[in-house]
């Protein structure tokens, strides 16, 4: 590859999910020029199309990392950008339960934990109010989180990409990046698809999900954390859904448990659980149901046999594996990744659809 030819261009954003499109957004409302650069016929057709679509609040993660930073700046950010661009978002509430005494001990560990993390609307409430709130419940004791919400976040990528074309950028659909070459000047890009290109981006900022480690590693970059694929499978309700507010149990290793959240449509559905996988593959296998069954009843003894049904998966990006301690965020500048301009995004998975305007501010200064 030369420069011979390139097309020269200020930031390229490799990927339009919802935090490549958020970090394009950042740029373009900073006057920068951007060209979003997705190999998908649409935007959002990755990871963040195939979560639980809910605004954490922060408790879960270690005090300083980024993800309790960015996750708990992103829930107000996020909030004040949907109720500005009319993106549908609700503020439902959420209740964390314990099922026995172990799990109390767990409840006294994420209060603590989000107490440090600044989290706002969190409270340790008996088992008694618990039940008052959503009388199916069955619990020993429970925090209740009420910054904890759900958005539409197809909506929330359409109202990104819109504030991004109204400030001069563009997203390119069909246009995957097959590699190229960090030099001096910036990082020459190879562009495949309907019109293939070569561009000489000063800036690149790699956003791609699932595939943020392999694109880097195809442009030369230092230092990529290996990675790994956890797939999390949802099985949806039918029936009546038992429950007004988000209720999830103590978190499990990689994940924080087969939770019950609900969509902006009002639909019920419960998962993820957590599965390591080799490849990419969505496919829900229905014996997993049984443990579904036997997770959900703990806090729902009402579940009807058969009202289970195998629903969605989502693939979490993961660049710790499963024996290790589950990894931060990891954003490399040039001092990380050896490059001559960019970011490159590794490991973003939950809370990244909730971090990703927090993560946007944070790029957009290292690009600066
Ligand atoms: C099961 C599950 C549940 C989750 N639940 C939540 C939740 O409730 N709340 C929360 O805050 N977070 C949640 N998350 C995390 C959240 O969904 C992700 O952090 C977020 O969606 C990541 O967005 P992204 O833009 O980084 O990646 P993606 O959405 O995957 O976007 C990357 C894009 O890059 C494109 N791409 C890949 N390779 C190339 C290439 N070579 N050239 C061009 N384009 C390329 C892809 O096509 C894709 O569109 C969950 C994640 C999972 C897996």
């Amino acid at each position: 590859m030369t420069t011979a030819g390139a097309e020269r261009i200020d930031c390229a954003v490799i990927g339009a999910g919802v935090v490549g499109l958020a970090v394009a957004r950042a740029l373009a409302l900073a006057g920068r020029e951007v060209l979003v650069l997705e190999s998908g016929a649409a935007i959002g057709g990755g990871v963040s199309s195939r979560n639980s679509e809910v605004i954490h609040a922060g408790m879960y993660y270690p005090a300083g990392s980024l993800k309790a930073r960015l996750c708990v700046r992103g829930n107000r950010l996020l909030r004040d950008f949907a109720a500005d661009h009319g993106v549908s978002f609700s503020m439902c509430g959420k209740l964390i339960v314990a099922t026995d005494d172990a799990e109390r001990g767990k409840l006294a560990d994420i209060l603590a934990k989000g107490q440090a993390n600044g989290v706002s609307g969190l409270s340790a409430i008996p088992a008694a109010q618990a039940r008052e709130m959503e009388p199916h419940l069955s619990c020993t004791a429970a925090l209740f989180s009420a910054d904890t919400g759900i958005i539409d976040v197809h909506g929330l990528m359409l109202a990104l990409q819109g504030v991004v074309e109204a400030h001069g950028g563009m997203v390119a659909l069909h246009a995957p990046v097959l590699g190229g070459k960090a030099q001096d000047d910036g990082v020459l890009l190879k562009v495949g698809g309907a019109e293939p290109m070569t561009l000489l981006a000063k800036n690149v900022v790699v956003a791609a999900g699932l595939h943020s480690c392999p694109v880097a590693r195809s442009l030369g970059l230092a230092n990529v954390p290996r990675d790994y694929l956890c797939k999390g499978n949802y099985f949806t309700l039918t029936g009546k859904m038992p429950f007004s507010r988000l209720v999830y149990p103590v978190p499990v290793a990689a994940g924080l448990g087969v939770h019950y959240t609900l969509d902006m449509a009002g639909r019920g559905r419960f998962g993820p659980d957590v599965e390591w996988v080799d490849a990419e593959d969505y496919a829900v296998d229905p014996r997993r149901g049984d443990q579904f069954y036997a997770a959900i009843r703990r806090y729902w003894p009402g579940l009807a046999d058969g009202a289970l049904e195998p629903g969605y998966a989502g693939i979490r990006p993961k660049i710790s594996g499963p024996t290790e301690n589950a990894a931060d965020f990891a954003v490399h500048g040039p001092a990380q990744h050896g490059g001559a301009g960019g970011v490159a995004l590794y490991g973003i998975e939950s809370p990244g659809l909730t971090s990703s305007l927090a993560l946007a501010e944070m790029v957009k200064e290292m690009v600066a």
